[in-house]
């Protein structure tokens, strides 16, 4: 498709809603205005629809193999990028996670080559799961192949950096411009507690929360800004689920700490009331950081509209329940297009159901995000317009380096946008949606709002909601440093 015409939508960004045409070539916004006078090969009629900047949700984890027994999250780059692109979603940043031994290059290269079916643009994020020389001497390689920033585990054995490999990778990327991004929770209570629940008999899921600490986040949270203080660095926490968490950001601030926070869909919307159930309901909320109280989800709200928390995330990482409850390494898909079943059976990798600790950790939600945000935040009276489409899309452009390709709707920006309808009502099943995943966290929540036609690039990819491109019409995004 070489040009297109978007006629009479309302666009709305960060900062303006007014309602125009768009004209599309190149792949890239070449006009905005009020009744152009062009042909295009193509005219979609937006009226009556709202016009947004695509999607970013710059924390997902596709075809992940999850923890010691490797368990890969169930949706690779194909399925998960058609789910986001039905979602609204037209670029993700996922992660390079080396193995132990692999170059952090190779680990790129190989994780490279697993995207290429990708439909919507994507970037990487590089997990810092070693702090070495050989490592920290790679890390000028990574920000020449684009990646610029870097992942800190404090908790997670194997992927995790103790505090004083911490500091000295902070030390490493303030020299060479990279962001470091924080999972911040203590790794000691975690271990610790984990291991005292076991040992009291306490496996099924509903125990799972008790042993990552409101305080433990509050804790590592803490401790990670201020070593972004020592070191005098930027720092972003991802996944803040905590009001205490919060709170530290904002004293960062505060004492000029250049700080910033993510929160995810499942931390505004859910609660720690879910794990009281029987183990095959509660298991789909084994997650970390867990369901929070319902005053940390309120606290959450008021963060995203005071900016405290920069953006919504998905920590997309998806399992299906027999992963879940030990019955499949390696998932079951449902919803190629084909409609063909690819993976055969396999033994079971556990004989029982698998304490919470073992069962793989995470929640679907990379289609779900940018409808649950238009419906529980700008018709609930929680977000304005621009404010949503800002911690949709537009701020985490900003913060990873990608604004004003993406994470706008102006000329020479890529064409990737939104038409989204308003008034449309939809009630969310797992049934109906994309994503390889037999649940949905938020099955049954009656949304009014929902994407109707998706561009990438100019690419018409969704059309009425349903997926109507080709596989690997995405593109890598090589990301630069401020500096350059
Ligand atoms: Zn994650």
């Amino acid at each position: 498709m070489s040009n297109i015409l978007i006629r009479n939508g309302r666009l709305v960004t960060a900062t303006d809603d007014y309602v125009a045409d768009i004209f599309i070539a190149n792949e890239t916004i070449q006009l905005i205005g009020k009744n152009l006078a062009v042909s295009a090969e193509r005219v979609l009629d937006a009226s009556g629809l709202l016009v947004f900047p695509g999607g970013i949700d710059p924390h997902v984890h596709l075809q992940y193999p999850q923890g010691p027994n490797r368990i890969v999250s169930s949706d690779d780059w194909l399925t998960g990028t058609i789910a986001a692109a039905c979602g609204g979603t037209t670029t993700v940043i996922d992660f390079v996670e080396a193995k132990p031994g692999e170059s952090f290059l190779r680990a790129f290269e190989a994780r490279l080559a697993e995207a290429a079916d990708a439909v919507i643009d994507f970037g990487f994020h590089l997990a810092f799961n070693r702090a070495d020389d050989t490592a920290l001497a790679e890390i000028p390689t990574m920000l020449d192949a684009g990646i610029t920033s870097f992942k800190i585990y404090m908790a997670y054995d194997n992927i995790r950096l103790n505090d004083r490999e911490m500091l000295v990778a902070l030390q490493t990327l303030k020299t060479h411009g990279g962001l470091p991004i924080i999972h911040a929770e203590d790794h000691d209570v975690i271990v610790t507690l984990v291991v005292q629940h076991i040992a009291q008999g306490h496996t099924e899921p509903r125990w799972h929360p008790f042993t990552r600490p409101i305080a433990g986040e509050a804790d590592a949270t803490v401790r990670a800004l201020t070593y972004a203080e020592i070191v005098d660095v930027p720092m972003h926490i991802v996944h803040v689920s905590t009001a205490r968490g919060m709170q530290a950001i904002r004293k960062a601030r505060a004492r000029g700490v250049r700080a910033t926070g993510e929160v995810c869909t499942q931390h505004l919307l859910l609660t720690d009331t879910l794990y009281d159930q029987p183990i095959a309901q509660a298991a789909k909320y084994v997650m970390a950081p867990p369901l929070r109280p319902e005053a940390d989800t309120r606290a959450m709200w008021d963060g995203l509209r005071e900016g405290i928390l920069d953006f919504v995330v998905t920590d997309h990482c998806p399992f299906t329940m027999a992963q879940r409850l030990g019955k499949r390494r390696t998932p079951e898909f449902r919803k190629l297009p084909s409609g063909i079943v690819t993976n055969p059976p396999e033994p079971a990798w556990s004989d029982d159901v698998p304490a919470f600790n073992r069962m793989p950790g995470g929640a679907p939600g990379i289609e779900t995000r940018v409808p649950l945000m238009f419906h529980f935040g700008v018709n609930a009276g929680k977000l304005s317009l621009n404010q949503f489409v800002n911690v949709t899309s537009t701020a985490a452009a900003k913060l990873y380096g990608l604004y004003q390709r993406k994470g706008t709707l102006a000329p020479g920006a890529d064409a990737d946008i939104v038409l989204f309808d308003p008034t449309r009502e939809v009630t969310i099943t797992a049934q109906a949606l994309h994503q390889n995943c037999d649940y949905t966290p938020y099955e049954g929540m009656r949304v009014r709002g929902w994407v109707h036609t998706v561009l990438v690039r100019g690419n018409v990819i969704v059309e009425e909601g349903r997926f109507v491109g080709k596989p690997g019409i995405g593109k890598y995004l090589g990301r630069k440093t401020k500096d350059e």
